[in-house]
């Protein structure tokens, strides 16, 4: 059966492959997959799995990101447990939801990089931790402008 590629729409058919071996990166990790068929296109190397090949491949891929979530949320937990904070204390420093720390604690959420950015930071130098909790309970912007203003006004 001669199939056309979906990607290039090229006018050449795509050829058939077996027991490949496909890399999936995600993030620093990376998962072999042995043995997978389908077809190929020879003009820009689109590649369509077989069924059980496509499957494969997608089990593999999810495997890979939950792995990934669950490596990551192990090292917060650490990181946070060094820093003597609990989940809600965590949550608060970072800005996310009171919840969010047993979430990404769990593997269930996927955390922004600036918190496993800033957690590592603190991990290195766990004696910052009193310099954000300074800079954190210092009033916002917004109203430290108002008090200038208000200088200004009876200067
Ligand atoms: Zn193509």
């Amino acid at each position: 059966m001669a199939r056309k590629c979906v990607s290039c729409a090229s006018a050449k058919v795509m050829v058939p492959f077996s027991s490949e071996t496909f890399t999936i990166k995600y993030g620093a990790a990376t998962t072999k997959i042995s043995g997978l068929s389908g077809w190929k296109c020879v003009a820009c190397g689109e590649v369509e799995f077989d069924a059980r090949s496509a499957k494969r491949y997608a089990a593999a891929g999810d495997a890979l990101v939950i792995a990934q979530r669950k490596e990551l949320g192990t090292e917060l937990r650490r990181i946070r447990r060094k820093l003597g904070l609990t989940q809600a204390s965590a949550a608060r420093l970072t800005g996310g939801g009171h919840n969010a720390f047993s979430r990404y604690e769990r593997g269930e959420v996927i955390p922004m990089s600036s918190v496993v950015n800033l957690f590592r930071l603190l991990d290195k130098h766990p004696e910052l931790l009193k310099d954000l909790k300074a800079v954190k309970t210092r009033r916002p912007a917004g109203s430290a402008r108002s008090t200038e203003r208000a200088k200004l006004k009876t200067a």
